[in-house]
């Protein structure tokens, strides 16, 4: 039907009283060109912000974390400055000093740590091999441990969510090397007391997806079943579980709705 026809349709049904507003776009659609059409499904508001993100580096949005100099980030969970061992521009924890957590709060994230298990030695096996842990919102881990040549429970293995989640794989590297976490986390969300929105977690070990949007019970819990408590944004916490495991290059970026 040409257009002539179509406008001709258009004004008998305006006539007719039958005229909607969905015949009318119908109409309308078949008097355009496809790229016309096609125009009309595209969204140009908002506009991303621009990010920069050079290799190996955090990208220009992130709030670094442990850029290797010191721990001003940082603060120990039992009050007081951290007191991990910061050398040659790698962060160490110093077992009985306790975690360590960081001066601001956050909900949802991205977030990238790099950490290094020593050698072990002769007698460590297991949940002894090197542990560590990486809480988000100071209440739910993922594991931190060398879980290269070492049988331990898989609910407590490097990249568990610990105590709920197997990592779909395991992606350890051997003790002494540098290994990468990429996290996901989608905060639970609260009203008043009550859950609204459980949290999920997406984690990459070594850019090996080990944890894929993976619905979170609970707060972690070495004895008894996850549940959750009501809270807020909250510091993300480095464990102290009395062995010498080393991180570098931290670094966090808050997740929030395009405005
Ligand atoms: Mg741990």
């Amino acid at each position: 039907m040409n257009t002539m026809y179509k406008a001709m349709g258009a004004a008998v049904a305006v006539a007719l009283g039958t005229f909607s507003v969905a015949g009318d776009l119908m109409a309308a659609d078949d008097e355009l060109e496809d790229w016309q059409k096609a125009q009309k499904t595209e969204v140009w508001e908002p506009v991303p912000p621009k990010v920069t993100a050079e290799p190996g580096q955090p990208p220009s949005d992130a709030t670094v974390l442990f850029d290797g100099t010191d721990l001003s980030a940082w603060e120990s969970v039992n009050g007081g400055e951290a007191k991990w061992t910061v050398k040659d521009g790698v962060l160490t924890v110093k077992p009985g000093t306790g975690d360590i957590k960081t001066k601001q709060s956050f909900c949802d994230v991205q977030l990238h740590v790099e950490w290094r298990a020593p050698k072990p030695e002769a007698d460590m096996e297991g949940q002894e091999r090197n542990n560590s842990g990486v809480f988000l919102q100071q209440r739910y881990e993922i594991q931190v441990l060398d879980s290269h040549e070492s049988k331990t429970y898989p609910n407590g293995q490097a990249a568990s969510v610990y105590k709920q989640s197997i990592p779909l794989v395991n992606a350890t590297r051997a003790p002494e090397q540098w290994q990468e976490y990429d996290i996901l986390f989608t905060a639970p969300r609260f009203d008043g007391d009550e859950l609204t929105s459980p949290a999920f977690v997406t984690v990459l070990h070594n850019g090996v997806v080990v944890q894929n949007h993976y619905e979170l019970t609970g707060k972690t819990e070495w004895i008894g079943a996850p549940s959750y408590e009501a809270h807020g944004c909250a510091p993300i916490q480095l464990q102290d579980h009395s062995n010498e495991v080393s991180f570098r290059n931290i670094w966090v970026r808050e997740i929030k709705p395009l405005k």
